[in-house]
């Protein structure tokens, strides 16, 4: 399909960014009071919230397991946060993207050390500009770890693509929608090890690797901006400085 050039004359991406650059990347843990844990994340122009529920008994009861807890997530736009305005309520795709971020977090979360019971995601999309299954994933993530819900590691989530055939990270939206391909990740950085991987587009196997490599490379320094936040969430606690040391209420 003939789109709009997506690479320029100097090089950069139509946004001015280099291959291998990131969208600008905010993160702050904490910022829901009500919630066990909660994180707020902006990434370009998406803006996204988390907020963490857990582990609480899990009901129904037929639905506890006695070896492992459960992980759920709700992923959701909110009517505001796309051009036209969305009909609000699930539909296809964020049931898909609730599904595969639960399925990602069962993996990193030490479900065995909470039988019976049931942490909950919520993953509210604010404002969307692509992305924000990777945003919501990350932001998730964080609250997770605000609510000291056990994990093998932080989630770190990225896209990468390929545009005017030259593979890229963190996918734009001019991009994702003129661009040939669209590879979001979620992996664990400490790891490595990948929670999540899906694909539109065409990549050659060669493209493949090399847009695996990247997403991996652009995860891990988000990884370092994710642990930040919760260094200077918890630095602020313990100053008797923030709002009310925690949010886990009751
Ligand atoms: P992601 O947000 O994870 O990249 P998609 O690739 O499905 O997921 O969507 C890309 C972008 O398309 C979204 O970030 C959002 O900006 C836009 N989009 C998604 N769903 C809708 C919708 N129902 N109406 C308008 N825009 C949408």
């Amino acid at each position: 399909m003939e789109g709009i050039k997506l690479i320029r004359d100097d090089g950069l991406r139509i946004d001015g960014r280099k291959p291998d650059e990131l969208r600008p990347l905010k993160i702050e843990a904490n910022v829901l009071h009500r919630a066990d844990g909660s994180a707020y994340v902006e990434w370009g122009q998406n803006k996204v919230l988390a907020a963490v529920y857990g582990p609480r008994e899990t009901h129904p009861r037929y639905a506890q397991r006695m070896d492992r807890g459960n992980v759920q997530c709700r992923y959701n736009m909110a009517p505001f946060s796309v051009v036209d305005r969305r009909r609000p309520g699930p539909d296809r795709r964020s049931i898909e993207i609730s599904k595969v971020t639960a399925e990602a977090f069962e993996r990193a979360v030490l479900t065995e050390k909470f039988p019976r019971a049931t942490v909950d995601i919520y993953i509210e999309v604010l404002e969307a500009n692509a992305g924000t299954r990777c945003a919501g994933i990350t932001a998730a993530s964080v609250a997770l770890a605000d609510a000291g819900v056990p994990m093998r590691d932080l989630v770190a989530a990225c896209a990468a693509g390929k545009v005017d055939g030259q593979v890229v990270v963190d996918i734009g939206k001019d991009e994702d929608n003129f661009g040939q391909a669209d590879l979001p990740m979620a992996i664990m950085p400490r790891t490595g090890e990948i929670l999540l991987l899906q694909m539109d587009g065409h990549l050659t196997a060669e493209e493949l690797e090399k847009a695996m490599d990247m997403a991996m490379d652009a995860c891990k320094r988000i990884g370092t901006v994710q642990r930040e936040a919760l260094t200077k969430r918890y630095s602020v606690k313990s100053n008797g400085t923030g709002p009310d040391g925690g949010g886990n209420d009751g």
